[in-house]
């Protein structure tokens, strides 16, 4: 994983606020120009995709609560941080 991006954090954050509406039509979410060139939104939405996967094992609904939302964009945020450390 390359540390040089040209895209800036706000784009992520810009992304990552519509990300659960995109994550709602697949298709529109995997063509987004941002995931063309940001390996780290790229590489969440991968993570958010398994992780609803297994919610939607776990969960006989269709449509996550917000609640659901609200603890994995926590989860996604975290792990942002985590990964964007630079020196
Ligand atoms: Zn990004």
């Amino acid at each position: 994983m390359t540390s040089k991006q040209t895209h800036t954090s706000r784009d992520c954050d810009e992304f990552q606020r519509q990300l659960p509406e995109l994550f709602d039509s697949e298709q529109e979410l995997v063509a987004h120009a941002h995931l063309q060139s940001c390996q780290n939104c790229s590489a969440l939405v991968r993570d958010l995709e398994y992780i609803a996967a297994q919610a939607k094992l776990l969960l006989p609904i269709h449509d996550p609560s917000p609640a659901v939302w609200d603890n994995i964009q926590h989860a996604l945020i975290r792990e942002t941080k985590d990964g964007t450390k630079t020196s």
